[in-house]
C-alpha cells in the first residue's frame, strides 16, 4: 500500500453527518487530515459543521488547543454535496444508518467513484463487516472502524478484520485510529466485535436475575454500584442507551451467534420496549425521570438487631472466619455449637448455589437459614439472599444484625448464585470465549472493556481478581442446578482455572 496514515495531506472520506459521523470527523480534523463530509440531508452536514465548531471553541476555552489550531482544523472540513466529491479520498468512513442494504448501496457507489487502493471503513455497531464487504467488488479493502459514542470523548476505537480484509488495511486504520487521538485494538469480525459482545454479560444477566423474580431492579444496581464497583447500575445504564437500542442489538448478536445460550435475550425486555418504556429518552423506563433527573425509590429502613444467636456455616473455612469476623465487630451473640442452636438464625455462604440447596446439602433448617455474598467482601453492601422458606423474623434478625453498622443490606429472593456471582460469572466467561476464539488478544479483551464500558477491570483480569476457580466452581454450581447451557463453563477459564494460572495467559 502507498498511503500513509501519518501523511501530512490525508484526505479522509466521511459519509453520514448523524451523532456517529460529526465526532468522527470532529478527531480525523483535529488530528491534520482534510476531511470530506457527506449526508444524504444537507442540513446534516452542515448541523454537523456548526456542532464540531462549537465543540472545538470549547476546547480553546478550555486551553485544550489554540485557537490556531481550531481554526485549521475547521478549515479543512469540506461539505459534499454528492458523493462523487470523495474521488481524491484515501479513505472513507462510513458512519450512515445502521442498515444493511443503505450500507451495501453506499459501498457499492463508492467503489464506482474511487480508486482500487482507497480503503473503504465502516462505523456499523452489529452488522457483519465480512457481509457488508461481500457485495463489495474489493472485499480486501473493507474494515471495520468501530468508534463509541460520544467520539470525542471516547478514546477506544475497535478495528475490525473482516474475513477478507487485507492485513495492511486494518493496519492503516490502526494507525489512523491513533492520529486521530483514539486507542485502537485489533478485533476478528465476530457478532458484537469486543466490547458489545461483553456489554451483553452485564445487561441480560441483570435483566434475567430481574425476570426470574430474584431481586427488584433498583436492588440489582444497588449490589452492582455498591458491593461490585461499577459505575452505573445495569437497569440504569438501559436506561441511557434505550431498550429500543439495547433489545434489537442483542436480538442480532443471539442469531448471529446462533442462539448461543449466553446471549440470550430477555423476554422482559422485549415486552418493555414494545410498551414504549424505553428509558431517559422517554422519561420512563425502570426508572421515572423528570427534567432529567432519575427518581430513585428510597431504601426501607432496616430493623433493630433483636439479639437472636447466629449460626455460620463451616463448610468454607474461610468464608466462615470473614463472616464471623464481622459478627464479632457487630456484637452478635454466636452460636458456636456444632450444630446450629432451635431458634438460631443460620447463614450460609454459597457461591452458585441457591440457598435452599446449600440449606439441604449442609443438613440445616431452611426455614432459619439465609444465604451472605462474601465474593467482594461485607464492607460496601450486603446481599442476604433467603430460600422460599426462610421464616420473615429470621430474615428480620439478619437484617437488623447486618446493617448495624450503618452499611446497607439487600435482602433478594433464592437464586443459584448471587446477583454479583452470576453477573460477573457470565462477564468473565464472555471475555473468556473471546478469548478462546482469537478475536482479541486477552490485554486487547481487557483494554477494550476497560475503556469502551468503564467496568473497574477488563473481565479476565475481573476473573483473576476474584480468582477464576470461584468463577469456574460458581458456573459449575448454577450450570449443574439450572441446566441451563448459558452456564456453561469455557474451556479458556476451565483450563486456567485448574493450572491455577492467569485468564490473561495466552496459548502457548
Ligand atoms: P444517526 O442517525 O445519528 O446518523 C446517521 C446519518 O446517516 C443521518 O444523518 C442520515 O441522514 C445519514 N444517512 C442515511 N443514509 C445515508 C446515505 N445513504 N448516505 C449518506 N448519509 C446517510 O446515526 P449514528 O448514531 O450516527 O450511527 C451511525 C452509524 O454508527 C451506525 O452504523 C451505527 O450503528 C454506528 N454506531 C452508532 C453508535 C451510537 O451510539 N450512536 C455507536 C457506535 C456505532
Amino acid at each position: 500500500m502507498t498511503i500513509e496514515a501519518t501523511q501530512d495531506n490525508l484526505i479522509v472520506g466521511v459519509v453520514g453527518a448523524g451523532a456517529m459521523g460529526r465526532g468522527i470527523a470532529q478527531v480525523a480534523a483535529t488530528g491534520g487530515c482534510t476531511i470530506k463530509l457527506f449526508d444524504t440531508r444537507i442540513e446534516s452536514s452542515k448541523e454537523a459543521v456548526d456542532f464540531i465548531d462549537n465543540m472545538l471553541g470549547r476546547a480553546v476555552e478550555k486551553n485544550r488547543m489554540t485557537a490556531d489550531d481550531a481554526k485549521a482544523a475547521m478549515a479543512r472540513i469540506e461539505v459534499l454535496e454528492t458523493m462523487s466529491g470523495f474521488a481524491d479520498c484515501h479513505v472513507i468512513i462510513e458512519a450512515a444508518t445502521e442498515n444493511l442494504d443503505i450500507k451495501r448501496k453506499i459501498f457499492s457507489e463508492l467503489e464506482s467513484i474511487v480508486g482500487d487502493d482507497v480503503i473503504l471503513a465502516s462505523n456499523t455497531s452489529s452488522l457483519s463487516v465480512t457481509t457488508i464487504a461481500s457485495s463489495c467488488q474489493h472485499p480486501e479493502r473493507v474494515a471495520g472502524f468501530h468508534f463509541f459514542n460520544p467520539v470525542p470523548l471516547m478514546k477506544l476505537v475497535e478495528v475490525i478484520d473482516g474475513v477478507r480484509t487485507a492485513p495492511d488495511v486494518a493496519d492503516f486504520l490502526f494507525a489512523l485510529g491513533a492520529r486521530m487521538g483514539r486507542e485502537p485494538v485489533r478485533v476478528a469480525d465476530a457478532p458484537g466485535f469486543l466490547v458489545n459482545q461483553v456489554g451483553r454479560g452485564y445487561t441480560i444477566e441483570a435483566a434475567h436475575l430481574n425476570s426470574e423474580g430474584v431481586a427488584d431492579y433498583v436492588d440489582v444496581d444497588r449490589i452492582m454500584r455498591d458491593a461490585a464497583g461499577f459505575r452505573m447500575g445495569p437497569f440504569e445504564l438501559l436506561d441511557l442507551t434505550a431498550l429500543d437500542v439495547t433489545h434489537p442489538a442483542t436480538k442480532m448478536i443471539y442469531e448471529q451467534f446462533y442462539h448461543e445460550a449466553r446471549y440470550r435475550p430477555s423476554t422482559k425486555m422485549n415486552t418493555r420496549m414494545e410498551a414504549g418504556l424505553l428509558g431517559r429518552k422517554t422519561k420512563q423506563g425502570y426508572y421515572a425521570y423528570q427534567d432529567g433527573k432519575q427518581a430513585v425509590p428510597e431504601e426501607e429502613a432496616a430493623p433493630e438487631y433483636d439479639g437472636r444467636a447466629v449460626w455460620v456455616s463451616q463448610a468454607n473455612p474461610e468464608t466462615c472466619a470473614q463472616i464471623t469476623e464481622l459478627l464479632n465487630k457487630l456484637n452478635a451473640k454466636i452460636d458456636n455449637g456444632e450444630e446450629p442452636g432451635e431458634d438460631s438464625l443460620i447463614i450460609v455462604a454459597p457461591l452458585g448455589i441457591d440457598a435452599t440447596t446449600a440449606a439441604l446439602e449442609e443438613g440445616l433448617d431452611p426455614e432459619h437459614t439465609v444465604a451472605l455474598d462474601t465474593l467482594f467482601g461485607l464492607d460496601v453492601r450486603r446481599t442476604v439472599m433467603k430460600t422460599p422458606v426462610t421464616d420473615a423474623a429470621f430474615v428480620a434478625s439478619a437484617r437488623g444484625l447486618l446493617t448495624g453498622d450503618g452499611v446497607p443490606v439487600t435482602v433478594i429472593r433464592d437464586s443459584a448464585g448471587f446477583v454479583t456471582q452470576r453477573i460477573l460469572a457470565m462477564i468473565v466467561n464472555i471475555g473468556c470465549s473471546i478469548a478462546q476464539s482469537g478475536t482479541a488478544t486477552p490485554l486487547d479483551i481487557d483494554k477494550a472493556v476497560t475503556m469502551g464500558l468503564g467496568y473497574p477491570h477488563g473481565p479476565l483480569a475481573f476473573g483473576d481478581f476474584l480468582g477464576a476457580d470461584r468463577i469456574l466452581e460458581i458456573l459449575i454450581s448454577i450450570f449443574e442446578i439450572t441446566g441451563d447451557p448459558r452456564y456453561r463453563p469455557t474451556p479458556w477459564l476451565r483450563r486456567r482455572a485448574l493450572l491455577g494460572e492467569s485468564l490473561l495467559t495466552p496459548e502457548s
